[in-house]
């Protein structure tokens, strides 16, 4: 049986951490404080890119490799900061150069590589408010964000724009400038676009940056879209402190780290922990163009001598069925903290990670809305698995209920409530583009609605039991889908598993589970009355699903996330709504 709580000791932790005594730490921390590791700009103000490169490229850390590419076709391309700097300056000088003013708005449509960070943090430094968009995306998604954005500038590949934006352009009035470049480093001649080697390559290497304040718009990120429609989510340079502190307490970066985040720079864990902290904190950071390979990844954690590693349950659950003989191939004797991020990380996961890589998974909990980590498992504290942690300094949270009246109850330990946190903080979002009125309706005096349904133990450790929209409500009792799907993946032969309430007559909801087969199982009659067996063994016949269907594959959004409301919609015959960051759709 394996415990309830993963114990640290000294050794397991290998380094000691930025946040060694939680309940001090906490008690201690100041907003204030910490802003005294960041710079500000020279004349006042603030400004994420400058924070980020600048000030590292001026300074001692100037030699220190900031990215480290690992291109396609086996190519490794490392870019110290003060190379960083330069270049990150030639393309804001870019932007004067073709007018582009302070606040215009530049989408980002690139696969992982140098242009994409180039894009994003030299975008910044002009004072450009930024929106990435993840380059898998159809003509549809990318024409709906960039009118939503308003996008003045794209900056995009030629073989994307052929095959994505041309046919879109005389529907955009408001995109006034593309700027291309080849992905092989061949010449760029399409018509209605600039060549952005050619212009880098005209611009100079200094730049005076924008002076942008913490106030001022920096990012804006378009949600998942697993529960409905994606939300435009805008931003604001402040949140270079957020990104600073959760960086430095929540993944533990210390200056000699090597640090690798494998969501894509399209969806805000990329930006936030694959752009933004690790630069803030001045460590270098690992960037691999490819898609996922379970062979590789472990090649690169061991090769590349990855310290700290930021992943998600999706990714975990791609290695774990790959199978334990593949890892064994591989030492990672550099790893010493491993976090994930984007769903609930299931206790077998968890546990996965101490067994196989020899560390537990440390979960974090955060959304698009938050702009950084919020909740964690941090280096020091002991784990419980299947818990995403506690807040983290600087960050008070509650599980709360919305009266009619539109106050709040606070309610105590172990109760299901809905995920408050109060605000500010300085990397919370200021808006959803055009949406002022669900904006609004996120707050409640002083405190920001998640909308995702959890409860807290008497540790002060929080439970995510799942989507409001997700959650069941069967014969009064009120049933997470996380906690069943856990169940199911203790089967040996489930690989990935989701519930859905079906509305019943009686019961109000009965739970129903979808679930897809490791390599080596096959589907028929006996497992799959073996699979509700097991469900009702391990959860009891109240909560247990009274129904269960056996599929290839679950439909996830492309950053990884079930998309439960489709199982749902496809169940109950219902339309399917907004599919446009579905994964292979049908
Ligand atoms: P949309 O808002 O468009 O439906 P989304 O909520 O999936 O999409 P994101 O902001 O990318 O978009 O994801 C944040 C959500 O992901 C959280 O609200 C939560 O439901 C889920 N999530 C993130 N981290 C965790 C975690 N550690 N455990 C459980 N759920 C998590
Ligand atoms: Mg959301």
């Amino acid at each position: 049986m394996r415990p309830a709580i993963i114990e640290k000791t000294p050794a397991d932790l290998r380094q000691t951490p930025n946040w060694p005594d939680t309940a001090a730490a906490r008690a201690a921390f100041s907003w204030q404080v910490e802003a005294t590791g960041l710079s500000g700009l020279p004349g006042g103000g603030l400004n994420l890119a400058f924070e980020a490169v600048d000030r590292h490229a001026a300074g001692p850390r100037r030699s220190h490799v900031a990215l480290r590419l690992l291109e396609r076709g086996e190519r490794r391309r490392e870019v110290s900061y003060g190379e960083l700097g330069r270049l990150t300056s030639r393309f804001a000088n870019l932007l004067t150069t073709l007018g582009i003013k302070s606040g215009a708005r530049l989408f980002v449509l690139c696969n992982r590589g140098l242009e994409l960070y180039l894009g994003v943090l030299g975008g910044l430094k002009a004072g450009c408010v930024v929106a990435p968009l993840f380059a898998a995306f159809g003509p549809e998604p990318l024409e709906t964000r960039l009118r939503l954005g308003e996008g003045e500038v794209l900056l995009t590949s030629t073989a994307l724009y052929r095959r994505k934006v041309a046919a879109l352009r005389e529907r955009l009035p408001r995109l006034r400038h593309v700027l291309l470049y080849d992905e092989d480093n061949g010449a760029v001649q399409v018509a209605d676009t600039h060549d952005l080697h050619r212009l880098l390559g005209e611009a100079a290497d200094e730049f005076e940056v924008a002076p942008t304040r913490a106030d001022s718009p920096s990012l804006l990120h378009f949600t998942s879209g697993t529960t409905g429609t994606p939300k435009g989510a805008l931003h604001v340079h402040g949140a270079a402190l957020t990104h600073y502190v959760t960086g430095k307490y929540a993944l533990d970066l210390h200056p000699g780290d090597v640090f690798w985040c494998t969501a894509d720079p399209g969806w805000v864990t990329g930006t936030s922990y694959g752009i933004l902290a690790p630069l803030l904190l001045g460590v270098t950071s690992v960037v691999d163009c490819a898609e996922f390979d379970a062979e590789r990844w472990y090649a690169i954690l061991e090769r590349e001598r990855i310290s700290v590693w930021y992943t998600a349950p999706t990714a975990i659950r791609l290695l774990m069925k790959a199978g334990a003989e593949l890892a064994r191939r591989h030492r990672h004797p550099n790893l010493r903290f491993v976090a994930s991020v984007g769903e609930p990380l299931n206790p077998e996961a968890v546990w996965w990670g101490q067994e196989v890589l020899g560390l537990p998974i440390h979960d974090n909990w955060w959304q698009t809305e938050t702009g950084g980590i919020m909740l964690a498992n941090t280096a020091a504290m002991p784990i419980k698995p299947g818990s995403m942690g506690r807040p983290l300094p600087g960050i008070e949270a509650a599980i709360v209920q919305r009266r009619e009246d539109g106050a709040l109850d606070f309610l105590g330990d172990e109760v299901i409530g809905e995920l408050a946190l109060k605000q500010p903080w300085p990397g919370m979002f200021r808006a959803y583009l055009g949406q002022d009125e669900r904006y609004r309706r996120c707050f409640a005096g002083d405190w920001y609605l998640s909308g995702d349904l959890a409860r807290r133990d008497a540790d002060g450790y929080y439970w995510f039991v799942g989507r409001s929209d997700d959650v069941i409500k069967s014969a009064g009792h009120l049933i997470g889908p996380f906690e069943v799907e856990s169940a199911l993946l203790e089967h040996p032969a489930v690989a990935e598993a989701a519930v859905i309430g079906k509305p019943d007559p009686i019961l109000g909801e009965t739970v129903k589970a979808f679930v897809s087969l490791k390599g080596g199982f096959a589907a028929g009659a006996a497992l799959h009355d073996e699979l509700l067996g097991h469900a009702r063994k391990r959860l009891g016949a109240a909560v247990a699903p009274k129904e269960l269907d056996i599929l290839a594959s679950l439909p996830r959004t492309r950053s990884g996330k079930l998309m439960r409301r489709l199982l749902k919609a496809r169940e109950l015959g219902l339309p399917e709504g907004d599919t446009s960051t579905l994964e292979n759709p049908t």
